[in-house]
């Protein structure tokens, strides 16, 4: 079998929404289609990719050299020993020929978004759902009936006020969800206290996470982490810069509340550097890499090696970004839980039809691939790509 075409577009996905850190009003995102010569119900499998949330699209290295890297590759250099499916591994190191290590720029997001169609094209071609698939082929074929998710919102929104961000905790609690996430940092202390306060009266002290989109230095960072000291915080987000492992080490040395970062980190060098260098605590803390924005799945089972090796549960990885993706690998490999924007008319938000939340946690979908066929509006953009 082989790649017949690879199709790519960056879409736009404005909002008026904003964190600690930045606005999302030019924020855009990669589809990539990637088309194949196997027939399925008489039609060319196609795999799928979505961008992660929050760091553009990545079409121009994809265009410029990823793609015409796959392209270009004998065929028997991308599939599997007997010829009936890619071997997303052959795909991966095709893809990075040479490219140096480290420096890893926009090159991690757009090999991440590929990685994740040639996955989704895989689960296809095998006739199973991704997750499924991860399972069999990692984890001995075990998995878990049920996925934690955690309702990731609580952003700044112009004109916004407690009772907004009460209601929208509310919406989420009537969905289904048990933990939720919440911004702090956009505003000074007062405003991140009110705004815990409100929100721990709907959500309950445990289930209360705060993401502070590395807004805080260290003198802010220690008043924050002393003031909520009692206030049950299920963990603290990206408290301070997401390189800087020092402070985070020192923060974690002075205050016992769980701490949660990594989403800023896009490889697995940089994930063992925050091991070793970040003082986090493997008893409480989680790691969240973005499986789509740090080199797609490939890279992020080394991160689970090199994580267990260390001495770490992978029920302390908590990937960022919504996405099925995501919510695949979480699925497969067993790993802590799942990030869920919950509203489901944003393209990047809530899940397939028929998954539903019960009591903070999801069964993921049984569809063949990662499950973009489920969610109406993006699916429609993705067939229209690949038409
Ligand atoms: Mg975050």
């Amino acid at each position: 079998m082989r790649i017949t075409a690879i199709h790519e577009k960056t879409i736009g996905i404005a909002s008026t929404m904003r964190n600690a850190d930045i606005g999302f009003d030019e924020m855009t995102a990669s589809l990539i289609a990637v088309v194949t010569d196997v027939k399925r119900d008489g039609r060319p499998v196609v795999g799928y990719g979505f961008d992660s949330i929050g760091r553009y699209a990545h079409g121009a290295v994809a265009r410029e050299r990823l793609i015409p890297r796959l392209l270009a590759a004998d065929a028997k250099a991308l599939v599997a020993d007997d010829g009936a499916n890619l071997d997303p591994h052959r795909c991966w190191a095709a893809m990075m020929r040479n490219e140096k290590l480290g420096g890893h720029g926009e090159r991690a997001g757009a090999v991440g978004v590929l990685d994740m169609a040639i996955w989704d094209a895989v689960a296809k071609i095998e006739g199973k759902p991704l997750w499924r698939l991860i399972a069999e082929r990692y984890r001995g074929g075990e998995t878990d009936a049920r996925v934690r998710v955690y309702a990731a919102g609580g952003h700044y929104h112009p004109g916004d006020d407690l009772g907004a961000l009460k209601d929208e905790l509310r919406r989420y609690r009537d969905l289904g969800h048990t933990t939720m996430k919440i911004k702090v940092g956009g505003g000074p202390h007062e405003q991140d206290m009110a705004r815990i306060e409100a929100s721990l009266a709907v959500v309950g002290h445990g289930r209360l996470a705060v993401d502070a989109n590395a807004a805080f230095d260290r003198a802010r960072a220690d008043r924050f982490l002393t003031a909520t000291a009692g206030f049950g915080l299920a963990w603290v987000e990206e408290i301070g810069d997401p390189l800087d492992f020092a402070l985070q080490a020192e923060l974690a040395a002075r205050h016992a509340t769980p701490m949660a970062t990594g989403e800023n980190l896009f490889s697995c060098a940089d994930a063992r550097n925050l091991l070793r260098y970040g003082g986090l605590r493997a008893d409480r803390d989680f790691v969240q890499v973005d499986i789509g924005l740090a080199y797609g799945l490939v890279e992020y089972l080394r991160i689970v090696e090199m994580m267990e090796a260390a001495g770490w549960s992978r029920r302390r990885c908590l990937p960022h970004a919504g996405h099925l993706f995501s919510l695949a690998v979480v699925a497969g490999l067993g790993l802590g839980g799942h990030e869920c924007a919950p509203d489901p008319t944003l393209l990047f938000g809530g899940f397939p039809a028929g998954v539903t939340v019960e009591d903070g946690h999801v069964r993921p979908p049984e569809r063949p691939g990662l499950g973009f066929e489920g969610k109406d509006n993006l699916y429609r953009l993705m067939r229209d790509l690949a038409a």
